[in-house]
This record gives structure tokens, sequence and C-alpha cells, in this order.
């Protein structure tokens, strides 16, 4: 799915070559077209032994049940979109505690999805009825009844069964983090 135009200032691209890799590139100012890229979060809630979920309201997937999530926007760090997400969509505080899971397609449009573990601080499910049209807690048990979506089905798992640390933030790196959030293996020594 090609580019025709630059998405900075309008001129038309043209074909240029950029580390011997041929692209499409803006000749008027420095635009370089990378391809489609979209990045997801997910939210994996876990309170005592139940698991947040909702039931999604419009398709895709609408009357199954998942994790809460969303898009990020352009400008904001991961943590923060699955904080907003997980509150729109529901009304509950969680607090990321690691990075969990990835799911990597790439596709026409390149989508990553980062599942972070959060813990509950505050609030009961609330539904959204934009999005989401339920909200709740749920044992392991208790979700076989639901009709539960595919990939929340393998990340129902990983939250019930996952070891180890994950992948933790970094707040104070030894390097200057200069507006990054960084994420990594637990320090042992
Ligand atoms: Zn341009």
């Amino acid at each position: 799915m090609p580019a025709n135009f630059c998405l900075m200032c309008g001129h038309a691209l043209e074909i240029r070559d950029i580390s011997g890799v041929e692209r499409q590139a803006c000749p008027a100012c420095r635009f370089v077209f990378w391809g489609h890229y979209s990045i997801g979060v997910g939210a994996l809630v876990l309170k005592d032994d139940s698991l947040l979920l909702v039931r999604r309201s419009e398709d895709p997937g609408k009357g199954f049940w998942t994790n809460p999530g969303g898009y990020c926007e352009q400008d904001e760090p991961l943590e923060e979109t699955i904080m907003r997400e997980v509150k729109e969509e529901t009304g509950i505080i969680a607090r990321v505690r690691r990075i969990v899971a990835i799911r990597d397609r790439p596709h026409s449009i390149h989508n990553l999805y980062v599942v972070f573990a959060m813990d509950y601080l505050d609030g009961d499910p609330v539904p959204d009825l934009l999005e989401v049209d339920r909200a709740g807690f749920f044992t392991r048990e208790e979700m076989e009844s639901l009709p539960v979506a595919g990939l929340t089905r393998w990340l129902v798992e990983v939250a019930f069964t996952g070891g180890g640390e994950g992948l933790v933030s970094d707040d104070s790196p030894f390097v200057s983090k200069a507006g990054n959030s960084l994420f990594r293996i637990p320090r042992t020594s």
C-alpha cells in the first residue's frame, strides 16, 4: 500500500535509494515513507484470582469478551495509553507492573500489540457503553461459559500461568531517557 504524496508537505513523492533500499521519499522536505505501522496495547488486570474483561459492543469482535486495550496516539507513551484505555473502558484505576506478552502482525499495516500485567488500584468495573457494553472481573472457571476472543484466551493463559518478572520500566537508567520509556528485564546484580 504505497503513498503517492508527502504526508508532511503534500509534494509528489519520488523513489530514492536509502541505505540500499528503494523507498518513497519527498524531494521537497525530509519525509520518507517507511510504511504503515500501528501500536496497540492490552491490559491484564488481576484482582485476587480474577481477571478484568470487557465485552466488545462494536465490530471487530462484537459480543466477544476481551481484555481492555486500544491504540496508541502518535505522541503518547505506552504506559499512559494502557492506563487511559483501562479507565475509559471500565472505570478501573490500574498501574503498569510489567510487559508480559507481545503479538507482532506484519500485514498491510504492521501492528505491534504490547500486553501489560497491571496491578488493580481502585474502582468497580463500569462499561463505557461505547466501545464495551459489559465489564467485570472473572475467574478462569467463570470465563469458561463466556465467548472469549481467541487472542484473549491466549492472554488469559499468560495471565494465570506466567512466571518470571517480564520487562519492567527502568525509571532511573544510567543513560539519559531523553523522552523515551525504557523497559528491560530486571537487574539481578
Ligand atoms: Zn514533503
